[in-house]
């Protein structure tokens, strides 16, 4: 069977990731017609866009896309690529499987957990007033009227929209995931004692979505910043871990620190109709054009994929292959290399290689 899937490589690392990934999905043997779309600094360039209704077409149209990262300009009008496709498409379910990798150096061993994070709200909703903006102050002037607290007039101000809704959606994805998975618990991360109304919300969701698994999965909570102080003493006490938007971001990179960085960090956009699989990492654009990034995490995204269009046999090769690379040691990227400076680590494309011939084996 032929998939269509949709392909967009990013900016920055994104293009060198993103045919790596490419090309040891293709050596899978599995049969993949790719559509090319662009997306970020390069569709903007091209057609004055940055997010061109093409992309989001494409991803509608075939239901699956491969995603580089792209960049986002930091206090620019520029809103993310990234967070406009999640919420046009409705992705609503962030999943980042958090794997350790025999011979990756890293403080800890067997790490095996998996965040689901909340797409669709939280401070990520993009409902924000400039200081200083007349609108701004009509609002302070309202919320100073309505909850009787000062708010600095030269404030600027981001609203943290979380519903019961999108809440029980996601937690429903979480235990539904737990369960299809043969995974044992679910910890909701939260700040519910201080945001009573928000993640206070998020979080007696989750409690009552809990209840539908009782006996099966068991349910923990813990407070955000708690979670931050277990994650990097005991890691291996988790299994899933539910978060909301802005948590679930953190956390992530976290969690790629503990297993070996986001060279290695793969993850998932899932909605109802459409996936878009990309690594947890951004565009890195210091390193753009060098062919010295990591592929991996970009290449686990694909075997992520592979599960997704239900083709895992191919996933099972193509990660085994991907594992025996890194073990081994030798065709990896400097930051697999425990002096990064070591002059034998090798290019992006040439890990991919590696990882191709490995896969060769296998096929
Ligand atoms: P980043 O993830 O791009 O890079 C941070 C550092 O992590 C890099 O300097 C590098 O040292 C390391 N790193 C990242 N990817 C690596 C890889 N594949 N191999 C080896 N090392 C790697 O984060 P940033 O610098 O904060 O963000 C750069 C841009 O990317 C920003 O514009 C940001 O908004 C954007 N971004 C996009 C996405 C996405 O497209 N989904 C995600 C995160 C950040």
């Amino acid at each position: 069977m032929t998939h269509t899937i949709t392909l967009i490589p990013g900016d920055g690392i994104g293009y060198e990731v993103s045919f790596a990934a490419k090309r040891c999905i293709e050596a899978t043997g599995v049969d993949i017609q790719w559509e090319e779309v662009s997306a970020g600094a390069d569709a903007m360039e091209k057609t004055g866009e940055i997010l061109p209704q093409a992309v989001l077409d494409s991803i509608k149209k075939n239901k699956v896309a491969l995603k580089g990262p792209i960049t986002t300009p930091i206090g620019t009008g520029f809103r993310s690529v990234n967070v406009a496709i999640r919420q046009a498409l409705e992705l609503y379910a962030c999943l980042r499987p958090v794997k350790s990798y025999a011979g990756i150096k890293s403080r800890f061993k067997d790490i095996d957990l998996v965040i689901v994070r909340e797409n669709s709200e939280d401070l990520y909703a993009g409902i924000e007033f400039q200081e200083g903006k007349p609108e701004t102050l009509e609002l302070i002037r309202r919320i100073e009227k309505e909850v009787k607290k000062k708010i600095r007039p030269d404030s600027g101000i981001t609203i943290k929209p979380i519903s019961g809704f999108a809440s029980a959606r996601i937690a429903r994805f979480a235990f539904r995931y737990a369960l299809e998975n043969n995974r044992k618990k679910v910890t909701c991360v939260h700040k519910a004692n201080i945001m009573k109304f928000t993640d206070g919300l998020f979080l007696e969701t989750a409690r009552e979505v809990a209840r539908d698994f009782a006996g099966k999965i068991i349910f923990e909570e813990a407070i955000v910043d708690n979670m931050a102080m277990q994650l990097v003493t005991k890691p291996n006490n988790y299994d899933v871990l539910l978060l909301p938007n802005l948590y679930g971001d953190i956390i992530s990179d976290l969690c790629a620190g503990l297993i070996g960085g986001l060279g290695v960090a793969p993850g998932a956009n899932i909605g109802e109709d459409a996936a878009v699989f990309e690594a947890v990492h951004g565009s890195a654009p210091k390193y753009k054009g060098r062919n010295k990034v990591n592929p991996t995490a970009m290449i686990l995204s694909g075997v992520l994929m592979l599960r997704h269009i239900k083709e895992d046999n191919a996933a099972i090769k193509l990660e085994q292959a991907v594992k025996e690379i890194i073990a081994e040691g030798k065709f990896v990227t400097y930051d697999l290399k425990a002096d990064p400076f070591d002059p034998s680590c090798v290019g992006t494309k040439e890990m991919a290689d590696a990882i191709i011939s490995k896969l060769k084996q296998k096929v």
